[in-house]
């Protein structure tokens, strides 16, 4: 674990107040225990087998943030204590999210996940599948659900204005959404977008949530 990079990090974020999710998939289990000693307190993973081994061993005060593609089958095994999941792309999910956070009597956070890359890699909503989700007839009855926001992932490119672009346009999105949808389960609160590469951009853009693995942690 590289301390002087998450300290730079850090001193970067401070000012603008981002949260700061350390993304720790594929590394071990000491690896975590090190950034907590450094204080670390939010975790993402990627895949659900790893984020609930993980989560069994280490102490409970972690916040976990799921960033990775979700089936439904597996939302029943991190309903219990999921912090926040990001990567939802679809009302189906969102039932089935829905469904097993009342069973735990819990109401897990949500992101949207939206697809602003020009590559065919990425997972997410274009606009269109967006706003069908948010004007879905059924979506206020999801009482177990809040949506707190956006989450999306920009082109893997050395083009930094193509980047900015992305993050751009997916702020703008958030903007128009906050200003004309609103739903009891619904708070327009986040903007999760920037790694590694390209946090500092996704900070001035204005994410609220970066998401941050191998400047900490090394190359996978
Ligand atoms: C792995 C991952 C990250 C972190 O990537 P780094 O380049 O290591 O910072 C962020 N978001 C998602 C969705 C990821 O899968």
């Amino acid at each position: 674990m590289n301390k002087s990079a998450l300290h730079d990090i850090r001193t970067f974020l401070t000012p603008y107040n981002t949260t700061l999710i350390a993304v720790t998939k594929t590394h071990p289990v000491e690896v975590l225990q090190q950034a907590y000693s450094s204080g670390l307190r939010i975790f993402g993973e990627n895949k659900v087998q790893e984020l609930i081994s993980k989560a069994e061993v280490l102490p409970k005060d972690i916040q976990w943030h799921l960033i990775g593609h979700l089936q439904s089958n597996k939302v029943k095994y991190i309903a219990p204590f999921i912090y926040m999941i990001h990567s939802v792309d679809s009302f189906k999910l969102l039932q089935e999210i829905n469904k097993e956070a009342k069973k735990n009597k819990r109401v897990i956070a949500c992101l949207l996940q939206v697809y602003i890359a020009n590559e065919d890699t990425k997972f997410g909503l274009d606009t269109q599948e967006l706003t069908n989700l948010l004007l879905h007839p059924e979506l206020e009855q999801l009482e177990n659900i809040q949506i707190q926001g956006l989450m999306g992932m920009a082109t893997n490119t050395n083009d930094q204005e193509q980047v900015r672009k992305e993050f751009r346009y997916l702020k703008n999105l958030f903007k128009s959404l906050a200003e004309t949808i609103e739903k009891k389960n619904v708070a327009w609160k986040e903007i999760s977008m920037g790694m590694t590469s390209d946090y500092r951009l996704a900070v001035e853009e204005g994410s609220t949530m970066v998401r941050i693995g191998s400047a900490i942690f090394g190359n996978r």
